[in-house]
C-alpha cells in the first residue's frame, strides 16, 4: 500500500507556494495579480491554504495566503480575503484528492482556450514534454485538455468544473476560456511541474499553429 503523503505545515506550504508563484510570474503565467495557488494543509477537517485575492504574485513572500475551510469561507485571520476562485480549487482537491492546485493566466492559455472551445477542449499527443505529467510513460499519449466557458458565476462555474472532473477522469488539467489553466497534484511539487510541462504544451501547440502548421486531432 502506498504510504500516504504526509501534508505540509500552514508556514511550508505558503513558503513553497510563494516560490513557485515567483517563478510563475518571472515566466510570464500570472502576471498582474492574476492567477492563484493553493495546497492542502489538513485533509479532516479540510484546510487549504491559499492566495488572498489581488496578491502580485511576483512578490510573494508568504504572507501573503490565508486559511480556508471546506466551505471557501476563510478562518479568522486579518490577511485579506480568500480568491473568488477559491470554490475551483475545493471542487478539485475534492474530486481529484489532489494535494495542491495551480492556476494560471498564461498568453496561449488564453489564446488556445478561446481558439478551441468550440470543440470544449483540445488535444496534446506526440510531444516527449508528456512524460512529465503523472502516470505518463510515452511521448504516444493522447490529453485531453478540457475547456470551459468562463463564467464569474463561482457556485456554476465550480458545479462545472466538477461535471468535467467526474467525466473525464484522467486529465491532467482544464482551461477557463479566454482565461486560464487549472491543474493539480499529489504534492506541491507535482502540480508545479504539470504547470510547467502543461504550459510548455501549450506554448508549443500555439507556437505551431502560428507558423501554419495545424496539429491534427
Ligand atoms: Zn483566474
Amino acid at each position: 500500500m502506498p504510504r500516504p503523503i504526509s501534508l505540509p505545515s500552514p508556514a511550508q506550504a505558503a513558503s513553497r507556494l510563494a516560490d513557485a508563484g515567483r517563478r510563475f510570474y518571472d515566466r510570464g503565467w500570472v502576471l498582474g495579480t492574476s492567477g492563484n495557488l493553493s495546497a492542502v494543509t489538513s485533509r479532516r477537517p479540510l484546510r487549504l491554504v491559499i492566495t488572498s485575492s489581488g496578491t502580485h504574485k511576483g512578490r510573494l513572500s508568504g504572507r501573503e495566503f490565508l486559511t480556508v475551510g471546506g466551505s471557501g469561507t476563510s478562518l479568522p485571520s486579518k490577511k485579506g480575503h480568500p480568491s473568488a476562485e477559491t470554490r475551483l480549487h475545493l471542487e478539485i482537491v475534492r474530486a481529484r484528492g489532489a494535494a495542491a492546485v495551480l492556476h494560471t493566466h498564461s498568453v496561449w492559455g488564453t489564446i488556445l482556450s478561446d481558439l478551441h472551445a468550440a470543440d470544449q477542449g483540445l488535444v496534446i499527443e506526440g510531444y516527449e514534454m508528456l512524460k512529465g505529467l503523472a502516470g505518463v510513460r510515452t511521448h504516444a499519449h493522447r490529453e485531453w485538455v478540457p475547456i470551459l466557458e468562463n463564467d464569474q458565476d463561482m457556485p456554476r462555474l465550480a458545479s462545472a468544473t466538477h461535471d468535467v472532473l467526474m467525466r473525464d477522469p484522467a486529465v491532467h488539467g482544464l482551461l477557463l476560456r479566454g482565461h486560464g489553466l487549472y491543474t493539480w497534484g499529489a504534492t506541491i511539487d507535482e502540480a508545479e511541474r504539470h504547470v510547467e510541462i502543461l504550459e510548455f504544451l501549450l506554448e508549443a501547440l500555439g507556437r505551431r499553429i502560428n507558423h501554419g502548421h495545424h496539429h491534427h486531432s
